[in-house]
């Protein structure tokens, strides 16, 4: 067991670094905690970003993770607005971009990620915004506008969900994509098909197969999108969400092994015994899967946390989760657990055209991999239950809706 008394401290002070202090707390340390983050504000919830903060809904206390009295009161020492420039594991030390060193016994990466750029000519245009940080929704949401024209490039869950916001303020909206499909590198076809159709019917314009070559400005502010195949889309403003990439770069010049995220085990402990990463930062084993990946979520960045906060307080590991995640669209709760990998077969459960069903990802033994379930909580609790128990399923019993979805799974 670590020694309780010794200093922890935690670079990135967002959903897995705000969870993994409290945590800490929480199973008896009683050292120092350090918690830096590079935003000027306590860890807050990302998810609302997109969906309802570009409404106007909400004030600030809403969406932090806790109270900012919380911090102080637990003994958290939380320094805001403070970038950590370089780790010395040697020394055991960080540096401040404000030219201070703070000694660590633990170090917690907990460094998120950030929005991809789009290599393109004219990306810098003024009009053209990112959507990570409560920065970069301000900025969003005062481009979103009534009568607005918004280009939006990338129908994965941000663009779409940014697609549906914006168009519920009564703004014009064109997604813009590369690939054949909608949220092509997330989900399934059927859930595809779903999405799209919704998004026409709600007046969203959808550009599949088309890649941007330019943003072009006047008088330096955005005014179009320019497609390779020589179209142009006019927009007032434009929102590039086009993935995001892991910041293992502090990592990286620390000598820890990164490949695409900070590889960790899974204690979410890098090979330095003085380290743990965790979150959107990190490459992790999933167990279930028998391989490594990258996963991008609060219910990850929730798991590796205490994951990170029971290896240093000596308790006994929490049991592998299964992976999980959600997307609010209009009207549509999509819940996804699991992942769709090694699929042999898909068995759609319920009607696409009523707006509640399920996708369940079977491999060729039967076992479930994943589920897609819109509008379908049922679905999505037996779903996460079957992943976890790696029993084969039949699959004309759970296409058939008389089929109870809770003895299926039972
Ligand atoms: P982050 O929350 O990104 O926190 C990392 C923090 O570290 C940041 O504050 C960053 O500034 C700071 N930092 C980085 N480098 C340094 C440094 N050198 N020094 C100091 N500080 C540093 N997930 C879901 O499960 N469901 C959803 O519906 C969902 N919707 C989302 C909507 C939006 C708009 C966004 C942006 C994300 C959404 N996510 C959703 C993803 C989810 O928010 C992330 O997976 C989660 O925030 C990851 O937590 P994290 O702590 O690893 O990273």
């Amino acid at each position: 067991m670590s020694d309780v008394s010794a200093r922890v401290v935690i670079v990135g002070a967002g959903h897995a670094g705000g969870s993994a202090a409290a945590l800490l707390r929480q199973y008896g340390w009683q050292g120092p905690i350090t918690l830096i983050g590079g935003e000027p504000v306590p860890p807050y919830q990302r998810p609302p970003l997109s969906k309802t903060w570009l409404h106007g809904a909400g004030a600030l206390a809403d969406l932090l993770l806790r109270p900012a009295a919380f911090y102080r009161s637990s003994r958290i020492e939380l320094q805001s607005a403070c970038n950590v420039l370089a780790i010395d594991r040697v020394g055991g030390t960080v540096r401040l971009a404000q030219g201070d060193d703070v000694a660590y016994d633990h170090l917690i990466l907990a460094t998120g990620a950030h929005a991809r750029v789009l290599p393109v000519p004219g990306h810098d245009l003024a009009g053209i915004a990112v959507l990570r940080s409560l920065t970069d929704a301000d900025h969003l949401r005062s481009l979103i506008v009534p009568g607005a024209h918004i280009a939006i490039v990338g129908a994965g869950y941000i663009g779409l969900e940014v697609a549906a916001s914006a168009r519920s303020l009564g703004a014009d909206v064109v997604v813009i994509e590369r690939e054949a499909r909608v949220l092509a590198r997330v989900a399934s076809t059927p859930l595809s098909d779903f999405f799209q159709r919704r998004h026409a019917e709600a007046g969203v314009g959808i550009m599949l197969d088309v890649t941007v070559d330019a943003f072009e400005g006047v008088g330096g502010r955005v005014a179009a999108v320019r497609l390779t195949d020589g179209t142009v889309v006019a927009c007032d403003a434009a929102l590039v969400g086009v993935g995001v990439v892991p910041n293992d770069a502090l990592a990286q010049a620390g000598g820890l092994a990164c490949d695409d995220g900070i590889v960790v085990d899974r204690a979410a402990r890098t090979a330095d015994p003085a380290i743990h990463a965790i979150g959107d930062c990190t490459r992790r084993p999933l167990p279930l899967y028998g391989r490594t990946g990258r996963l991008e979520s609060v219910p990850n960045a929730t798991e590796q946390a205490k994951q990170a906060a029971a290896d240093l307080c000596g308790r006994a590991p929490p049991p592998p989760e299964v992976p999980w995640f959600w997307s609010d669209q209009f009207d549509i709760r999509l819940q996804i657990a699991g992942l769709p990998l090694d699929v042999a077969e898909i068995v759609v459960r319920g009607d696409p055209q009523s707006g509640s069903f399920a996708i369940f990802h079977l491999t060729g033994g039967g076992v479930v991999q994943c589920v897609e379930a819109v509008n379908a909580p049922a679905e999505f609790m037996a779903g996460r239950m079957m992943i976890a128990r790696r029993r084969p399923a039949v699959a004309s019993r759970l296409r058939d809706v008389s089929c109870s979805i809770r003895e299926l799974a039972g």
